[in-house]
């Protein structure tokens, strides 16, 4: 019963992050043997280790404890760098600092990696720089060949990439290959978009003129992701970037830092060019001055940033000395709606992926829960049966597990303290509310929560559900619409009326109707109001790096 559960939320989500289905995961866990992924096709032409095999070991202890690879496929150990990527080089910090990557889930250190600094990234941005005169001037079959080639390999190496995923950032591994899945589909995406930048032929106003629009790489492009998704936030930024023909320095986060190195490591093998994509790796500590060096150099022309709304902020701020574009995914706070009218059992089903995969850590994760008076009881204790039957924490490698740790203790503060002020201020403990030790936190229902508890105010990030309780449209409609976020919105409801009317009026850059999980490769991310600018994705991704110019050819008329 319980294992069926987990198979279906899990399943359900990996096939839709898949999109085209490479892979179709029946089970929650690998181990299993429902699960029926496509054979995966291990080519791997070798000679790009530039660390010896012993230190790649010792600088990832952990893998020593993960499944073996499949017969004939390089195990996860092979993809982990502990240098940074610069120009082409695997190179450490300047001043020779390191610092620690930790596994979430067990709490040790699995390895270290360079910590570098202001002085590190303007190399970067100084040699992205240089290869940016070359970069652009090849054709966009080239740079699509480059993706393609790139993307081949994620997917062949798609369960070793994910194993390694798990263990620096703690997501089941059965979510791992649906990010891998998600991510590698940006690459194959924008393969294809680098061929459709299309310029336009506008009628002319006089007969010797002729006016055309072209469209032109902004430059070199500063990249800053999140470790929630340690692959794909990745793919969909540097992917839709080198597919314009800009070149990119990219700061991943202090938590994630091996799955971007994984990254470049293919991408060198795919022959991409040096200097097209550098990595640089830095601690939490050197994070605002690396992130200051990209938004203020005149050598860097565009920052695309996903993180939190506070971060977004500072970097816009400073991005704005030199006038540049900035594309930024921020955080969210969305409302999930169930409307009186609404099939229950499929907004529950719909909720318990739209909330708790990746343990609750995700920007689109439904963080006020409104459910309309005449069917709140049935929503509240159907849900507390689906969590009890379906929910089980654990180490993400581990069989079973559909809840991995948060990533580190300020998130497990974090879901702590906005279930301790709930309660305070009247709010019911359903299931759950306790910390379990290390970076755990029971997956947990609140009954009973107000507007002006934090977990209404403020996105919790973790595995809370905080169910609100409301009479009518004009008034749920209202409180949705009443904070400064406006990612993702969601709202259950077979009455047709309503679905267009509420999905017109929510302020939110992503609307779900009828469905908790909606993200896929081609479509445009982005939020409204402080949850960002611009859209990632699709063919709306590739236009946050490219530029328009208008040319106005005279002369042409007798
Ligand atoms: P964060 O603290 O804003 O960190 C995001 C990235 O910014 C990390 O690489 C971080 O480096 C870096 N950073 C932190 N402070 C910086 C500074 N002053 N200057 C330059 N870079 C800086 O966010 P997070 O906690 O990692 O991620 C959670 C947030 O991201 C949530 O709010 C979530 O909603 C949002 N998010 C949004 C989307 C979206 O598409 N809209 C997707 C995923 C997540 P360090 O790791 O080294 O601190």
């Amino acid at each position: 019963m319980l294992l069926s559960g987990n198979a279906k939320l899990l399943g359900r989500y990996a096939v839709l992050l898949s999109g085209f289905a490479k892979i179709r995961i029946k089970s929650s866990h690998y181990f299993m043997s429902k699960i029926a992924f496509k054979p995966f096709l291990v080519i791997f032409k070798g000679s790009h280790f530039h660390l010896k095999p012993s230190s790649l070991l010792s600088a990832f202890r952990k893998m020593e404890n993960l499944p073996p690879a499949k017969a004939g496929a390089r195990p996860a150990s092979s993809f982990v760098c502990d240098k940074a990527y610069v120009n082409g080089e695997w190179v450490a910090a300047k001043n020779g600092k390191t610092f620690d990557v930790v596994n979430p889930a067990s709490g040790k250190v699995i390895g270290n990696v360079p910590d570098m600094d202001a002085n590190d990234v303007q190399n970067a941005v100084e040699q992205a720089f240089r290869a940016f005169q070359t970069w652009k001037e090849t054709t966009a079959k080239e740079r699509s060949v480059y993706l393609k080639k790139w993307a081949e390999l994620c997917w062949q190496n798609q369960e070793e990439l994910a194993k390694l995923l798990t263990t620096e950032m703690g997501k089941p591994f059965a979510e791992s290959k649906g990010e891998l899945a998600y991510g590698t589909t940006f690459l194959d995406i924008f393969s294809e978009e680098a061929r459709r930048v299309y310029g336009e032929m506008i009628p002319t106003t006089a007969h010797s003129r002729r006016l055309l629009v072209l469209k032109q790489p902004i430059g070199v492009a500063g990249l800053i992701t999140p470790w929630n998704f340690p692959n794909a936030m990745i793919t969909r930024k540097a992917g839709a970037a080198i597919a314009a023909g800009c070149t990119v320095v990219l700061k991943p986060a202090e938590d994630t830092p091996y799955s971007a190195l994984a990254l470049a490591k293919l991408a060198e093998e795919a022959g991409l060019p040096k200097g097209v994509l550098n990595v640089v790796t830095s601690s939490r500590t050197n994070a605002p001055e690396v992130g200051k060096v990209l938004c203020k150099s005149p050598l860097v022309s565009a920052i695309s940033f996903t993180g939190s709304t506070a971060v977004g902020k500072i970097l816009n701020e400073q991005a704005a000395s030199t006038i540049k574009k900035c594309a930024l995914e921020l955080g969210g706070n969305a409302p999930f709606i169930v409307f009186d009218s609404a099939d229950i059992d499929a907004a529950v089903e719909g909720f318990m992926g739209c909330k708790f995969r990746c343990s609750g850590q995700t920007c689109i994760c439904a963080n006020r829960v409104f459910i309309q008076d005449g069917v709140y009881d049935k929503f509240a204790s159907k849900l507390a049966a689906k969590m009890d039957g379906e929910l089980k924490m654990g180490d993400g490698m581990q069989q079973g597990t559909t809840q991995g740790p948060l990533i580190n203790q300020r998130a497990v503060e974090k879901v702590d303290e906005h279930v301790k002020d709930a309660v305070s201020k009247g709010a019911t403990v359903m299931r759950g509310g306790n910390k379990k030790g290390g970076n755990f936190f029971e997956p947990t229902l609140l009954s009973g929560v107000t507007k002006d508890m934090k977990c209404s105010q403020e996105e919790t990030f973790g595995p809370l559900a905080a169910l609100h309780r409301f009479k009518t449209e004009d008034e749920v409609v209202t409180l949705a619409n009443s904070v400064r976020s406006g990612l993702a919105g969601y709202f259950y409801s077979r009455d047709l009326g309503q679905i267009w009317r509420v999905a017109e009026r929510l302020e939110y850059g992503i609307v779900g109707v009828n469905e908790g999980l909606v993200s896929s490769p081609e479509i445009p991310f982005g939020g409204w109001k402080e949850s960002g600018l611009g859209r990632e994705g699709g063919k709306w991704g590739i236009e946050e790096f490219i530029e328009i110019k208008y040319v106005c050819m005279g002369g042409i008329g007798k």
